[in-house]
């Protein structure tokens, strides 16, 4: 299909200083959890997203001194020369397909722990890491540390050349660097001419630009990332207020400015607390000041919303970080008239949670990401079918679904049935709830991927037994049929069953989610951690039930702190007015009462509740199996030649892992790994 006229405007070409973007599109730095520690998969990763047709694509942060270590976070690094070939790999990736290749230059100052280099942390004033627990003070810089400094930062710039970038940032974003921390007076006490007025806070990030561009400047762009709001008031840096003085002060001196909202929670905020293009309040007054180039990120995935943000002069460049996670290829997508095939980002920070996590980056949407080197997956491009097997693929969750796309574009035969009329599984379900309506992208890609698939057949409203399955007689059977939540209790904190959890007071969260009445105050007991105990809460309260939520954990939905949001669900509960317990387990309940322990120290007390909502853990739906793999004879005979359980009725997980679960079946259903490693690893050189 050609290409969509109103779109021509994203598909031009724009300068940045000496060097010049394909087009409007610019992948903007983003963790991966692969760094310095990878670079292999790193490099593969990154090539992709110039292969999707990304006109500029950026690592992630890279540590420019062992003073600015970081770990047990996982970056790039380019502390010496020793860096330069792990990057020249990207630069080499992303050149092969005509993008741009920038270089985020980053001295983390008291953010950096320097854990590995054992470094003593430097700020502008002495001062504790305020983002972490570590017992370690940073220590005030001298005149002497600043000079230092932006030797350190010069040298690596000249590096970054050398492996072959041809753009340079200078970083002053997320609260998470020392050129933002001298802007920022409440960590910059100084008196000399680096403190104080707004113009001294500032010289540093002066400094370091010219620094830049005086050593790379005549081949390299000099970008300038900077935060222009921080939602902390007077406290900190006001889009209103310092930023717009700070812009107006540098205005014309990078080649590029790269605006955001800092921090990172507040940067990349999940489909649950914001709408796409939603820094463009904070970020809009830039372009008004300055006639470089501008990017800006807002989780876009629509096109004709990134065409009113250049039509508008909002933005120059569509920044995308999420986006281009979710799909690589938005950008070919559009340019060849494919925009309905976009595999919209959903805006869930699973891809953060291999940053958190320190290891490789997944994503929800795209299960190739962060295996394109390990596994040699590729997001578009899927090996062709080897043999003629047939496909009886059981439920349309979204490992069925995934599990049907891709074996479908590898051409075989595929029937998926699905018990309900309506197909999507647990995502269908979860969407309905406060905040998740965009998770429905993970359903909505998929069917209208294989509506379009002749070779695949879906039948709704097929609730199918293992007779019906041996009857069928396709060659493999695929389990699909996901999980049910357990209303007894068991989870993490109680491995036997709650006393009085069989009461009909005590609802599961599909009873919650099917719109089951219970009477308040109600418990939600949250042993599970993640996102769905405050959800129900959150969908109970507003429903006008007062609602408690009760969990072990020392934190509300603890395990949100990998996605970015366990502070803004922790604010949500409490602004609609959810009682939160913190610290105790839930161990009876009488119909009136719950009986609570401290985790600590066992002491027991009593809260009055008339319901229960119990969101503990899961149980597969495994009898399909349990019957299936108890009649080989009856199997052999029908000419089914495997049955295979696969995504949550295997072992209940995130939805990314239901998704990686189908992909991977359609790709390897054939291989024969025996006992070897199933990806390529990168392991340290010795010597
Ligand atoms: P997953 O996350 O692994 O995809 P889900 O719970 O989201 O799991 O989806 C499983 C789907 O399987 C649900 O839509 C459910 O209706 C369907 N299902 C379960 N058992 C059967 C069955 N016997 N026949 C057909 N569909 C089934
Ligand atoms: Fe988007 Fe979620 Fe994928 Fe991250 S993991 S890119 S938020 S879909």
């Amino acid at each position: 299909m050609p290409r969509d006229a109103r779109y021509d405007i994203l598909f031009e070409p724009i300068r940045i200083g000496p060097v010049t973007a394909k087009n409007r599109f610019f992948q903007v730095p983003h963790c991966n959890g692969m760094g310095h520690a990878r670079p292999q998969g790193h490099a593969a990763m990154r090539g992709i997203k110039a292969e999707g047709g990304w006109a500029v694509v950026s690592t992630e942060e890279v540590e420019i001194h062992p003073s600015s270590d970081v770990a047990p976070y996982v970056e790039g690094r380019l502390w010496d020369d020793l860096d330069i070939p792990a990057l020249a790999l990207m630069t080499q990736a992303i050149h092969r397909h005509g993008a741009l290749a920038a270089v985020e230059l980053v001295h983390a100052g008291m953010n950096a722990s320097n854990l590995y280099s054992r470094e003593v942390p430097m700020a502008p004033s002495p001062i504790a890491n305020p983002a972490s627990y570590v017992p370690i003070q940073a220590r005030g810089m001298g005149k002497s540390d600043i000079r230092d400094f932006r030797r350190w930062h010069r040298s690596a710039a000249l590096r970054a050349r050398r492996a072959g970038f041809d753009i340079v940032y200078v970083y002053a974003g997320h609260s998470l660097s020392l050129p933002m921390h001298f802007l920022q007076s409440r960590y910059n006490q100084r008196t000399d001419e680096y403190g104080g007025s707004l113009v001294n806070r500032v010289r540093l990030l002066r400094e370091l630009i010219e620094d830049t561009k005086d050593a790379v400047g005549g081949d390299c762009a000099v970008a300038l990332r900077f935060a222009v709001e921080e939602h902390l008031g007077t406290e900190g840096i006001q889009h209103d207020g310092e930023a717009r003085d700070i812009v107006e002060m540098l205005a014309e001196l990078p080649d590029l400015w790269d605006v955001n909202v800092s921090d990172w929670a507040n940067d990349s905020k999940t489909s649950r607390f914001a709408q796409e293009g939603y820094q463009e309040d904070f970020i809009r007054f830039v372009k008004t000041v300055t006639t470089k180039p501008v990017v800006g990120v807002g989780r876009f995935t629509s096109p004709d919303t990134m065409v009113s943000q250049i039509r508008r002069g909002v933005l120059d460049f569509i920044g995308a970080a999420r986006p281009s996670i979710a799909d690589p290829f938005l950008p070919r997508k559009i340019e060849a008239g494919d925009a309905d095939d976009i595999r919209e980002c959903i805006g869930c920070n699973i891809c953060v949670s291999g940053d958190y996590t320190m290891t490789p980056i997944r994503c929800t949407q795209n299960p190739t990401m962060g295996e394109e080197w390990r596994k040699g997956w590729h997001p578009e491009n899927v090996p062709p079918r080897t043999g003629d097997d047939t496909f009886l693929i059981v439920g349309a969750g979204p490992t069925g679904l995934e599990c049907a796309r891709l074996l479908g574009r590898r051409g075989y035969t595929v029937h998926i049935a699905e018990a309900l009329e309506s197909l999507g599984g647990r995502v269908t379900q979860e969407s309905a709830l406060p905040g998740l309506a965009a998770w429905a992208r993970v359903r909505d890609y998929r069917v209208n991927q294989l509506k379009r698939m002749h070779n695949v057949e879906i039948l709704r409203g097929s609730r199918v037994t293992g007779n019906d399955i041996i009857e069928f007689g396709a060659k493999r059977v695929v389990l699909a049929t996901g999980a049910r939540w357990r209303k007894d209790g068991v989870g993490r904190a109680n491995t036997r069953p709650i006393t009085g959890f069989d009461m009909g007071s005590v609802l599961t969260p599909e009873d919650v989610i099917e719109g089951r009445t219970c009477k308040g105050p109600v418990v939600v007991f949250d042993d599970d951690h993640y996102y769905l105990g405050a959800v129900l809460a959150e969908k109970l309260q507003c429903a006008g039930t007062s609602t408690i939520l009760v969990t072990p954990g020392d934190k509300v939905s603890a395990w949100t702190v990998n996605t970015l949001e366990q502070p803004a669900i922790h604010r949500r509960l409490v602004e609609l007015g959810v009682q939160v317990i913190l610290n105790q387990n839930v161990v009876a309940f009488d119909g009136s009462r719950v009986a609570l322990a401290c985790v600590y120290t066992g002491q027991e007390s009593a809260l009055p509740a008339a319901s229960i909502v119990t969101v503990t853990s899961r149980l597969p739906n495994d009898a399909l199996y349990e019957d299936l793999s108890g009649r080989p004879d009856a199997l052999a005979a029908a000419g089914i030649v495997s049955v295979t359980s696969i995504g949550d009725c295997l072992a209940p997980g995130t939805i990314a892992a239901a998704v990686y679960a189908g992909h991977r079946y359609a790709r390897e259903f054939a291989l024969e790994h025996g006992d070897e490693v199933a990806f390529r690893r990168e392991l340290p050189t010795i010597g």
